[in-house]
């Protein structure tokens, strides 16, 4: 699958990391400005709010939103996730979480969960030109056997 120049990139940060988020995000403005830009609907109002950065704008995370990535993630909507997770805290929307981060591996995107991934992203070549991301080969899993 050829992602483009151009690429969709999802934000999502949990109430404790929001701040390191928009540091972040403020950091790399002119950078992330030259993307698609999409994220949960807290994220991306504060993002929107504070920056002035045009985000898509999905449902908050825990009502949805984190599924609503995932999908696009499965559709082949999103090419990368920056998602600070809180690794000190429990959240009722565990299971969505869980579901967001395993859908990056199954469709192969590259996920950043913490400041300093997200700077090795950033600062890649591979953000300012084509990418041929591999699709990892499901045909087995779907005509495995059931019966
Ligand atoms: P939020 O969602 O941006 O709406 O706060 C983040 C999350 O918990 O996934």
């Amino acid at each position: 699958m050829i992602i483009a120049k151009r690429k969709h990139v999802a934000l999502v940060a949990h109430d404790n990391k929001k701040a390191d988020l928009l540091e972040w995000v403020k950091f790399n403005k002119y950078l992330l400005s030259l993307h698609e830009l999409y994220g949960t609907g807290t994220t991306g109002k504060l993002i929107e709010q504070e920056l002035g950065l045009k985000i898509n704008k999905l449902k908050s995370g825990p009502l949805g939103g984190d599924m609503q990535i995932g999908a696009k993630i499965s559709n082949g909507e999103i090419d990368l996730l920056i998602f600070f997770w809180d690794p000190l805290e429990s959240l009722p929307h565990d299971p969505d979480i869980k579901a967001l981060l395993r859908m990056a591996v199954v469709w192969n995107i590259p996920v950043a969960c913490n400041r300093s991934t997200a700077d090795f992203i950033i600062s890649s070549t591979l953000m300012d030109t084509e990418y041929k991301r591999i699709l990892p080969d499901y045909d087995n899993y779907r005509q495995r056997k059931i019966l």
